[in-house]
């Protein structure tokens, strides 16, 4: 065996393979290249979604004619110098590998200027210098890679249809123009205007056009500067939700992220405005000294590594909390003090229930056996809550115990162990025999119902038991139409983000299968005309956005899965939320529909609605059984 070092030209192909993946990461490395450049303004052509040619034009700084050939070196950057360095970069690039790698495995051009002289031309094959020679003087630089992948037969096959090479590269494009407004974009496919952006460094115009002027108007806009950090952004009302967290995007000193610990502050921002599985639009810019990022991960990976993220998450969570406190969007919901385990039962009072004179809770209690049967209105009109008032009647080191966490986790596996096995054992039994009826003792935290009988004790999570009451409705009645149409008076409007444009375009006779006819109405917007009859009343737009999200991810349309996300969304939203008080009539028809319900044991979205206490359990718990 005898050991060679690689050749270049090999060596840089290999490095192709890691940093050039698709037609979309060619077009990153050249903008970013061109941002770098200090451009103001940035052209691209693509002609079938860049596996044809991808052409970018600057009005950077141009190179030097020395330096020309040098940057298609591998390694070679004026980006970094000495190690040093590494702990303030400031540019997009600095590892000196793109243009060496995407020149490897394309035909390459490229004509440059510094503007003062005449500039230069360069054409390279597979990494080779095939052409040199003068060019004209307009400061800046234009690059075009044609034939891409056309010495690399693997990683072509591997390339998906055009629609979805092109859907890379507008996403793409989108996150670039929000990390940049002050640069001006203008891209176009095969011709046409496929994206622009003004250049005027105002975000939310960017925003205008990313997702449509409908969105821009719902944006808020937040801004925070503590010691280590300053943050910018819009962040959409919670009226307008997604489906999928692909709308939330960040840029981190100029470069877009993806960093799921933010994303999830962002959320935890929005608290209880979101409905459950919906994310919202936001954009957030952050900005911090470079000393705290760690930008020396993978190559294409988006990720970013930075210290004093704990803190970043809240001042961004607050932020964004903040925002809607101030804004009045909803009556407020006061935050819930960590409240230690008491032995009374907490309780709600409603301001309208005090001034109408009625029983509290906490008299009510006592009146259980004499319930009425008035009919079950699923959300009162109550909203002033005060969220409890606690009574310590029993000090803490009588419930030792009961304080520990764990402790009350494994209970409440316990709880659903319990439930499940009734659940198997009882299977053939009609559903409200398998939960004999529940009778509320009170309500706790506005949020949790307390309930008993024969069997035992039960706390019964209420927004979770009414989403599950609600779905099993919605799920029959969606479940028993067909596609037949529902025709309109009054088409509806639709505006769409670019991207989400081409998918619809693409999908257009897949759409019409399932019976939704979107008319291209120009600038992103589409009008129907009639809607499928199981659609929603009031939720179709929720209904058709849901369905090009899921195209736009699996590629098809599956109508089963959006038919049962409509029920989990309508359920979710016309359910009553935590924090809400609930009368001892409400309490109990909620009970005896759950009860009713085919799975009463666990909501929609999959968490827990029931823990079950048996009878035994709680008199082992208190060491009256051994
Ligand atoms: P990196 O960006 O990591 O430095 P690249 O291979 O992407 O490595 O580019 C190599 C060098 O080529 C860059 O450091 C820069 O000096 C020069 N360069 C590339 N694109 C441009 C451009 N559009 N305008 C001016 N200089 C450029
Ligand atoms: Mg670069």
């Amino acid at each position: 065996m005898k050991i060679f070092q690689m050749p270049d030209t090999l060596a840089n192909k290999i490095a192709a393979g890691e940093v050039v993946e698709r037609p979309a990461s060619v077009v990153k490395e050249l903008i970013e290249n061109s941002i770098d450049a200090n451009s103001t303004w940035i052209k691209i052509e693509v002609l079938e979604a860049g596996l044809e040619q991808i052409r970018i034009t600057d009005n950077g700084d141009g190179m030097e004619e020395e330096d020309v050939e040098r940057a298609f070196l591998r390694h070679a950057t004026s980006k970094i110098r000495n190690e040093a360095d590494l702990f303030h970069v400031n540019t997009l690039g600095f590892r000196g590998e793109a243009l060496a790698s995407i020149a490897s495995v394309s035909r390459l051009t490229i004509k440059t200027s510094q503007g003062d002289s005449a500039g230069t031309f360069l054409s390279l094959e597979g990494g080779k210098v095939v052409e040199r020679s003068k060019s004209d003087a307009r400061k800046g630089t234009e690059i075009t890679i044609a034939d891409l992948f056309f010495n690399t037969p693997a990683r072509l096959k591997y390339m998906k249809t055009i629609h979805t090479e092109l859907g890379h590269i507008t996403d793409l494009l989108n996150r670039l123009a929000l990390a940049h407004p002050e640069i001006r974009f203008e891209a176009t496919h095969n011709g046409k205007p496929l994206f622009s952006t003004p250049g005027t460094g105002d975000m939310l115009q960017v925003i205008a056009q990313i997702y449509g002027m409908g969105v821009a108007r719902k944006m808020l806009s937040v801004q925070k500067e503590t010691l280590d950090f300053k943050i910018t952004g819009f962040i959409a009302k919670p009226e307008i939700t997604r489906a999928s967290r692909s709308y939330i995007s960040i840029i981190l000193n100029g470069r877009y992220i993806k960093s799921i610990p933010l994303t999830q502050a962002i959320i935890r921002g929005y608290h209880t405005l979101l409905p459950i599985g919906r994310s919202p639009i936001v954009v957030l810019s952050i900005e911090m000294d470079p000393i705290l990022i760690d930008v020396n991960v993978h190559p294409t990976k988006l990720e970013a590594r930075f210290s004093k993220d704990k803190e970043l998450f809240s001042v961004v969570e607050e932020l964004i909390r903040s925002t809607f406190r101030q804004t009045r969007l909803i009556p407020e919901i006061e935050q819930k003090p960590v409240v230690k385990p008491q032995q009374s039962v907490q309780h709600s009072m409603n301001f309208d229930d005090v001034k109408r004179g009625e029983n509290t809770l906490w008299e009510q209690r006592n009146e259980q056996t004499n319930l009425v049967t008035k009919p079950y209105q699923p959300e009162p009109a109550m909203e002033k809550n005060i969220p409890y008032q606690t009574t310590n009647v029993v000090e803490q080191e009588i419930l030792p115990e009961v304080r520990n966490e764990e402790w009350i986790i494994q209970e409440q596996d316990r709880g659903r162990n319990t439930v499940t096995a009734t659940n198997e054992h009882e299977e053939k039994l009609a559903p409200e025999q398998r939960v004999p009826t529940m009778y509320p003792i009170g309500q706790l935290h506005g949020t949790y119902i307390l309930a008993q009988n024969e069997n035992g004790f039960y706390m019964i999570d209420q927004h979770a038991a009414q989403e599950r009451v609600k779905y099993e409705f919605f799920k029959k009645k969606l479940g028993q139409t067909t596609n037949e149409l529902q025709e309109l008076l009054l088409p509806i409007t639709f505006e769409f983000s670019k991207q989400e444009a081409i998918f619809i375009e693409h999908y257009k006779e897949d759409l019409e299968k399932v019976g939704l006819f979107l008319e291209d109405f120009g600038n992103q917007t589409f009008i129907i005309r009639a809607y499928p009859n199981w659609f929603p009343n009031g939720f179709e737009e929720e209904v058709i956005r849901e369905m090009i999200e899921q195209i736009m991810h699996d590629e098809r349309i599956d109508v089963e899965a959006i038919r049962e996300s409509a029920a989990i969304l309508m359920s979710c939203k016309r359910s009553i939320k935590a924090n809400h008080y609930l009368n001892q009539e409400d309490m109990f028809r909620l009970l005896e529909d759950l009860r009713k319900t085919t799975d009463p044991f666990t909501c929609p979205h999959g968490r827990p609605i029931i823990v079950h206490f048996t009878t035994y359990e709680l008199e082992k718990m208190f060491k009256r059984v051994m």
